[in-house]
């Protein structure tokens, strides 16, 4: 698989293009709070406006299902992406998504260059969700090429994402990914294509109904595979461990019962943690003691992996040639509960083999805990990165790949 990028476009100069990014950042009180997918996105954006391109920059933002919500406007991420690009971006209030004005204003970009408009949150438009292809051929109509650089998108199969770039290709306009997306497929495309053995996946965090799927596809590819987190109790108490008051999901214990059997059957280490700490409640002044994983007293949970899990965790990560790492060993936004996840994370960081840290808190996590350096790909998507390492066609990585 071959993804066309910007290389492929050719000349640009005097040509408009419509660029789908991922600039679904948190908003608080009407700011940006965190603007790292703002500035991911710029190799993409500046390399475009050097070689001479209008740009009509689309996005999400949250989940506003097909209406105008005031609090999910794209707005207050226009100064940030003017300040980071050094020239005005122009953001047009509207009612919905399209609009004469916005029309318009994409129309003039035809004969000026090295300027961009920023739309209204693509989901505003219920056509966007409902990959509808009337909304997408309105959206066409307003760029010459068309580009996709939200990875943390390609796996939704929505208008801007899939229905957009089909129209571009039928109609024999260009279509490329964003330095971003190439940069995502190039680095997580190792994990599939033969990685230098042993991989090790290291999966955490709330929940193992999020993660199920994940679970049984890496089942299939690794060598070993660490659970810790929350989702870790649902596996110690499927195999009769006191759990205590511990997140567990009860109705998931067939899903992690059957792939326990499954890695058992093809030689797969399946390691949970051996102890863990516990308290009565998620709080920082909370008396906490570690226990042994399948003995927590009732009336506490399990909040953090112990101290001996993450020394026989970063034994086997020691071994690893390729390490997969997605989901918090803790609660590790509260330092009493950190110690499982900074402890795994610098295990990962210290090795000699190639890593992958993906999800928004585990990216999180590193960098609060000033890792980053130490891991070889910092994955931008959540969901996107665990739909492709469990190996899925994904129709925004479809739709920009070159036909053979
Ligand atoms: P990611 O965003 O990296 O995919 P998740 O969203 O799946 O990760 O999980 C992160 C959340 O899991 C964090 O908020 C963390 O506090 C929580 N968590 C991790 N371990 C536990 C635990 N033992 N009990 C309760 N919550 C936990
Ligand atoms: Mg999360």
């Amino acid at each position: 698989m071959r993804l066309r990028t910007l290389d492929d476009l050719g000349e640009l100069e005097g040509t408009r293009v419509f660029v789908r990014l991922d600039l679904n950042v948190p908003i608080r009180d009407g700011v940006v709070a965190d603007d790292t997918r703002v500035r991911a996105t710029m190799p993409t954006l500046t390399e475009l406006l050097e070689r001479g391109a209008s740009i009509v920059v689309a996005s999400h933002l949250g989940r506003p299902k097909g209406q105008v919500v005031e609090s999910k406007r794209l707005a207050p991420v226009a100064p940030i992406l003017q300040e980071y690009l050094g020239r005005v971006v122009e953001y047009v209030a509207t009612d919905g998504v399209l609009s004469p004005e916005v029309e318009e204003s994409c129309e003039a970009l035809a004969f000026e260059r090295g300027r961009v408009v920023l739309l209204e949150n693509l989901r505003f438009d219920p056509g966007e969700e409902a990959n509808d292809r009337a909304f997408a051929q309105r959206l066409a109509g307003l760029a010459d090429a068309y580009v996709d650089d939200a990875f943390g998108a390609v796996h939704r199969a929505h208008a801007s994402v899939a229905a957009l770039p089909e129209i571009f290709k039928e109609q024999g306009r260009p279509v490329a990914a964003g330095r971003l997306l190439q940069k995502e497929v190039d680095a997580l495309s190792r994990l599939l294509q033969d990685p230098p053995r042993p991989y090790v996946a290291v999966l955490g965090g709330a929940k193992v109904s999020d993660k199920c799927d994940t679970i049984d596809a890496l089942v299939e590819r690794v060598d070993a595979l660490l659970v810790g987190g929350a989702m870790a109790f649902t596996f110690i108490a499927e195999r009769g461990g006191r759990t205590g008051r511990s997140l567990v999901e009860p109705e998931r214990f067939p899903d992690v019962h059957r792939a326990s059997a499954r890695a058992d059957e093809r030689g797969v280490v399946l390691q949970l943690p051996d102890d863990v700490v516990a308290a009565p409640e998620v709080s920082v002044d909370a008396p906490r003691h570690t226990v042994p994983s399948a003995d927590v007293p009732d009336g506490e949970m399990g909040l953090d992996i112990g101290p001996r899990s993450v020394e026989e965790f970063a034994r086997t990560l020691a071994e690893a040639k390729t390490i997969m790492w997605a989901g918090p060993m803790g609660v590790y936004e509260l330092e009493p509960f950190g110690a499982g996840t900074r402890g795994v994370a610098t295990a990962i960081a210290g090795t000699n083999a190639f890593t992958v840290v993906g999800g928004g808190d585990s990216l999180a996590a590193v960098a609060h805990f000033g890792l980053q350096d130490g891991f070889d790909h910092l994955s931008t998507g959540g969901g996107a990165t665990l739909e492709f390492l469990e190996g899925h066609r994904l129709p925004g990585i479809v739709a920009v790949e070159a036909t053979p």
